[in-house]
C-alpha cells in the first residue's frame, strides 16, 4: 500500500514546556512524518513566558529530532492547522478530567473543520505534571528537576530570581 505523508500539529500553551509535553512529542513523532509543535499566542491566558521565549525553549529541546518543528500561531487553532495543511491534531491525556475537556475540544474541531484528533496517554511519571503547577511551584522555589528539562529550569530560576529582586 502506498504510504500517505501525515503531518500532525501539537498545539498548546507550553508555558513552559514540561517533560510531559516532551514525552508526547517523542512518542508522537514516531507516528507521523512531520510534527509541528504549535505555541498558541492566546491573549487571554495568564502567561509567564512570552510566546517567543516558549518557542525558543522548545526549539532547543527538539533540535535533532527528525521531522519535528516548532512554530507559534494566533487565533483559531483549526485555521492554523488548515494553513499548515495538517492532517491531524495531536493532544496529550493525563486524567479523566483531561478526557472530558479534550473530548469536547476534539468534537468541536471535527465539527467545525473536519480535522481528526489523536491522543497520546501520558507516561505514568508525568501524570501530575502541568505547566500551571510548574509555574506555581517554581514561584515558591520548589525543586522541579524531574519534571522539566534543564533549559526550562534555568529560565524559571532566572525569571523568579528577577521577580524576587523586584519585590524586595
Ligand atoms: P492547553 O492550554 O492547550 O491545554 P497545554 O500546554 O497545557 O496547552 O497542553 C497542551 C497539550 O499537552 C494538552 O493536550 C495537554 O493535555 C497535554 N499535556 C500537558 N501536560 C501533559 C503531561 N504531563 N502528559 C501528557 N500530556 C500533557
Amino acid at each position: 500500500m502506498e504510504h500517505k505523508f501525515v503531518r500532525a500539529i501539537f498545539p498548546g500553551s507550553f508555558d513552559p514546556i514540561t517533560n510531559g509535553h516532551l514525552d508526547v512529542i517523542k512518542r508522537g513523532m514516531r507516528l507521523f512524518d512531520e510534527l509541528i509543535v504549535a505555541v498558541g499566542r492566546s491573549p487571554i491566558k495568564n502567561q509567564l513566558f512570552t510566546p517567543q521565549e516558549r518557542v525558543e525553549m522548545i526549539a532547543e529541546l527538539i533540535e535533532g529530532l527528525p521531522g519535528v518543528h516548532v512554530d507559534s500561531f494566533e487565533g483559531l487553532m483549526v485555521e492554523y492547522a488548515a494553513r499548515q495543511k495538517a492532517d491531524v491534531v495531536l493532544r496529550g491525556l493525563r486524567s479523566l478530567t483531561d478526557v472530558q475537556y479534550e473530548f469536547q475540544l476534539a468534537m468541536t474541531n471535527r465539527a467545525v473543520a473536519g480535522i481528526e484528533t489523536i491522543f497520546i496517554m501520558t507516561s505514568e511519571q508525568y501524570g501530575f505534571t502541568s505547566s500551571t503547577l510548574i509555574r506555581e511551584v517554581a514561584s515558591l522555589g520548589g525543586d522541579l528537576s524531574n519534571l522539566i528539562p534543564e533549559n526550562v529550569h534555568r529560565r524559571l530560576e532566572s525569571r523568579f530570581s528577577r521577580l524576587k529582586a523586584h519585590q524586595t
